[in-house]
């Protein structure tokens, strides 16, 4: 993967170097393509998959404008967090571009729903995440965080966060042919009893960690920042979709300033 620079308004757009007839896929809600386990951008036919983890390492730094080239269909997963990408981003370096910076302030609740999960946006002076995870397992119960991104927080609170798994679930998509790269580098992995990566956790609660940094990436896909206050009960990439998509469904709900 090369991430180059881009002029002001381009906005985050992939490009599949490792095709012959390269297609441009901006990172925008209407190209999602699928959501299952990460997420997917698409334009007529061509897909770029995984993208969620750079997203959201983009919009904690405020990159707005970006060509990422990648050889291959998916972005490279380094070690499941964003920090890897960071890394690269800072030391490339960014710079301030000649045009007022656009955003899309939320002006009333919006709210989706599903099978008990839920996930909504309120107006509020700034972007805050909170979120709560609740899960059968000893090692993660219940789990909530709220962060607010204001001060440069993301890269010590949320971007180390990896991303994790369970291992019969690595043990099945592995049977599909899938998460062939999987492995304790690049993930979280718990069995019934805990977690098996010999050097534990980043964070006592980086799993709600990482679902933040998640839903940084999805709300990445408006296409433009966002100030709102987003608060989610065991949502995900999917739901998270929904979210953004009923807002821009709702013309009375934001204003871009
Ligand atoms: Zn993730």
């Amino acid at each position: 993967m090369k991430i180059w620079p881009a002029p002001p308004d381009h906005g985050i757009v992939f490009v599949r170097t490792d095709l012959k007839r390269p297609e441009l896929i901006p990172a925008r809600c209407e190209n999602i393509r699928s959501t299952q386990n990460a997420s997917t951008l698409g334009v007529n036919g061509t897909r770029v998959g995984t993208v969620e983890h750079l997203l959201a390492a983009f919009y904690g730094l405020q990159i707005d404008n970006a060509v990422v080239e990648v050889q291959g269909p998916e972005i490279p997963i380094m070690d499941g967090s964003a920090e890897p990408f960071v890394q690269m981003l800072y030391a490339a370096g960014a710079e301030r571009q000649s045009r007022p910076r656009r955003k899309l302030v939320v002006t009333r609740p919006v709210r989706v729903e599903e099978n008990g999960k839920w996930a909504e946006l309120m107006p509020s002076d700034r972007l805050r995440i909170r979120f709560t995870i609740s899960f059968d397992h000893p090692a993660i119960k219940d789990q909530t965080l709220e962060v607010e991104f204001s001060n440069g927080n993301f890269r010590e609170e949320i971007s180390r966060a990896r991303t994790f798994g369970f291992l019969h679930e690595v043990e099945t998509l592995k049977a599909h042919g899938l998460a062939k790269g999987g492995s304790l580098e690049n993930a979280v992995i718990l069995d019934a009893q805990g977690v098996i990566n010999p050097e534990g956790l980043r964070f006592p609660d980086e799993f709600v960690r990482h679902k933040i940094l998640d839903t940084l990436g999805d709300l990445m896909l408006i296409g433009l920042p966002i100030q709102g206050a987003y608060r989610g009960y065991k949502s995900g990439h999917s739901l998270n979709l929904k979210l953004v998509q009923a807002l821009l469904a709702d013309h009375a709900a934001y204003d871009i300033l």
